[in-house]
Order: C-alpha cells, then sequence, then structure tokens
C-alpha cells in the first residue's frame, strides 16, 4: 500500500475513485458498490450481476471471467485496499464512503447481487458499445424474428412484449436495483432485441413509464428492419419527442444474397429506405455490420456491397458504423450451412485487416466507424 500522500480521489456525483497508487485504481457507484478495479495492466469489471471480466493486453488484447470463488477473492482484496485508503485518506473521502456505504459492500453482499439482478432482469445479451453504461429497461423478452442463423442472442425465451402495468414495475424494480448509482448512467436502453418492433399503441405506453421514470434521459434500442410494423416517419417522430435518441440495426451485410444465406430477411434497398426515414425523422442511428461473416467466399462482395450500402445513406454526425468481427458459434445454424456450402472462415487476422479496411473507407465518405466486438459486451 501506498503512502498516504500518493493517494489519488475523485469525488463525482455519478461515481467516486480511488487511487492507492499509480497501478491501483478503484471505482465504486454511489451505492458503494465496485464497479472497476484497475491493477498493474489488468482491469476487472464487475457486472451488475456481480460477475468479473478481465481485460489485459499480451501479445493481443486478452479477456477471461473469473469463476465466483475468483471473485470473491477479488471483492475481498478491493475490500481491504477501501478500507486502508479509508484510515488514511482525507476527510472528504471518509465522508463519501460513509454516504455510500462503499465498506459495507462485504465479498458475500456483493456477490448475492447476482441473486437480486436476476430477481429484475432476465440476462441482458447484448448492447452496444456506447450503451454499456445505459440503464437497460426490458420492455420486451426475446426477438420478434429470432432466426438469423447466426445468432443466439435470445434462443432461451420466446418473445414476448409487457403490458404497460407489468413495465411499470419492471421499471420501479430497475430502479430500486440501483439505487443512487443510477447517477452513474446517462441514457436508458428499451431492450431486448426489437423492442421499437411493436405497434405504435403498445409501444407508446411504454415510453411513457419510461420518461416518467427517467426524465430527460435519452432512449436507445436495437431495431431490425425487417420485423413488426413499419413505422411511418411521423411516428418515428412522436418517439424522438418521447425521448428516443439512437437505434441501432442490425445491418449485418449490404450483399442480399449473403443476408438471405444468414436467414435474416428484407434487403439493402429496404435498409436505405428506412435510414432515410429514421434521419427525415431525427433518430440518430447505429448501423452494425459483421466483418468476416460468410467466409473467404464472400469477403469481396459483402465488403464492396455493404460499403456501397452505406455511401447512399444519409449518415451525419450523431451516426455511427459498427463493424463487429464475426464470430461463428460451433453447433449454430450458420456453421451447420457454412460447412454444407463449403465456405472457407477467414483468420482472426484477416477479419482484423479487413475491419481495419472497411473502418478506413467509412471514414473517407465522412461517416464515423467503430469496432464492436460482442465478446467485450458487460452489463
Ligand atoms: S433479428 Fe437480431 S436479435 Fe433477432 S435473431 Fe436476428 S440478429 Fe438475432
Amino acid at each position: 500500500m501506498a503512502e498516504s500522500t500518493e493517494l489519488l480521489v475523485t469525488l463525482k456525483p455519478g461515481f467516486t475513485t480511488v487511487s492507492p497508487d499509480r497501478r491501483t485504481v478503484l471505482s465504486f457507484d454511489r451505492e458503494g458498490r465496485l464497479y472497476a478495479y484497475y491493477k498493474a495492466g489488468v482491469t476487472y469489471r464487475r457486472t451488475l450481476a456481480s460477475a468479473v471480466e478481465v481485460r489485459y493486453r499480451e501479445d493481443a488484447r486478452r479477456r477471461e471471467r473469473l469463476s465466483r470463488a475468483e471473485a470473491a477473492r477479488l471483492f475481498a482484496e478491493v475490500h481491504r485496499i477501501a478500507a486502508t485508503c479509508y484510515r488514511q485518506g482525507p476527510a472528504a473521502l471518509r465522508a463519501r464512503f460513509e454516504e455510500d456505504g462503499v465498506l459495507q459492500w462485504t465479498p458475500e453482499r456483493l456477490l448475492a447481487q447476482e441473486e437480486a439482478f436476476y430477481r429484475v432482469y432476465k440476462p441482458i445479451s447484448i448492447l452496444p458499445p456506447d450503451q454499456y453504461l445505459s440503464v437497460v429497461v426490458q420492455a420486451t423478452e426475446g426477438c420478434t424474428w429470432n432466426r438469423c442463423t447466426f445468432c443466439s442472442f435470445y434462443q432461451d425465451r420466446p418473445f414476448r412484449a409487457k403490458s404497460r402495468e407489468e413495465f411499470a414495475r419492471h421499471v420501479e424494480a430497475v430502479k430500486a436495483f440501483f439505487g443512487r448509482g443510477l447517477s452513474l448512467r446517462k441514457g436508458v436502453f428499451l431492450a431486448d432485441g426489437n423492442a421499437l418492433a411493436l405497434s405504435q399503441n403498445r409501444l407508446m405506453p411504454l415510453f411513457e413509464v419510461v420518461r416518467d421514470a427517467f426524465p430527460g434521459r435519452p432512449v436507445y434500442s436495437f431495431i431490425d428492419v425487417y420485423t413488426g410494423e413499419r413505422k411511418a416517419v411521423e411516428e418515428w417522430r412522436r418517439l424522438v419527442e418521447m425521448g428516443l435518441h439512437r437505434v441501432y440495426i442490425g445491418m449485418e451485410t449490404g450483399c442480399d444474397e449473403l443476408l438471405a444465406f444468414l436467414n435474416k430477411p428484407g434487403s439493402r434497398e429496404e435498409l436505405i429506405r428506412f435510414v432515410h426515414d429514421l434521419k427525415e425523422a431525427g433518430v440518430a442511428v447505429g448501423l452494425i455490420a459483421m466483418v468476416g461473416v460468410g467466409g473467404k467466399e464472400y469477403a469481396g462482395r459483402h465488403g464492396e456491397e455493404t460499403l456501397a450500402a452505406i455511401a447512399r445513406m444519409p449518415l451525419g454526425p450523431g451516426d455511427l458504423v459498427y463493424l463487429s468481427p464475426f464470430i461463428e458459434h460451433p453447433g449454430s445454424e450458420y456453421a451447420r450451412r457454412r460447412a454444407e456450402r463449403g465456405l472457407t472462415p477467414l483468420s482472426e487476422e484477416a477479419i482484423e485487416a479487413e475491419l481495419q479496411r472497411l473502418a478506413g473507407e467509412i471514414r473517407t465518405l465522412g461517416f464515423k466507424a467503430a469496432r464492436y466486438d460482442i465478446r467485450e459486451f458487460i452489463y
């Protein structure tokens, strides 16, 4: 443990960080719960259900998940460091720790957050990278389509929409679970997949619940072009008035043949028209394309047709294109069909090189491009 003179403290309205030395940083939400721990080049992030994701670099980016016993040891280590900081730190830090109850979060109590989390939520399968720090509310469960060959996000649950009353109870339970920890969360993510595919009549009451519970916070959600009821521009505008800020569209590819191979309905033209509608209504857009899907045989057409489609979209400064390295799940329908068609998977290095190339081309078009690694998802 470093001398107290080295101790750095940041007390923000939304969080507390304490750094006893240059190689160690502890971060707590305003309920006093650990959410991140950095130690000597390794970052540990606690999910809301108290799983711990470990990230570090060796030759490449590495990630692991701790076992429950390892997580308990890590929480104990953090608790010991926090207790020492409390004793040696300035009065303002002691006051903050007391106000937020930081030292009351014993490893056992922190581990018990798993049970508390699953009383409130069905598993959160995926979020866009800029949404990991939103508060997720599940207006629907599952996906309306659920048949894309590569996707396993919602296979554990059939699609269902909550009534206004049920959703309002869920939102209250979410708020209680976060407590003052909500101040770390800037936006609201309306989950699961395709919540926005509900008809306007069913959706508006759910937006009212969100607006009343989280006034002024921007709302985000996934939407697929091809499922659910198609909304008019005016209806999207109404949702913008109710707080909708950005939608994330699983574009996957601009190549229709590949899209059909993935069993995702729709077409490049429908997507382009849909993005025009959204932009006209004032909705920001996050497009997600998968790099490497379809293997070597599709690589050329997939890249070129995806870029050509994006080039025809009226994207602006608030929009972005996510490029997601494709992960083939063994045993998936995609893996079966890919083998049947004799398609050759791209290596990780080839996918990475293509991702960098596409990102460069998208930036040349004047649009924002970012990496979206589904393995880094955390909530
Ligand atoms: S529409 Fe989206 S969430 Fe649904 S199965 Fe396809 S990729 Fe998965």
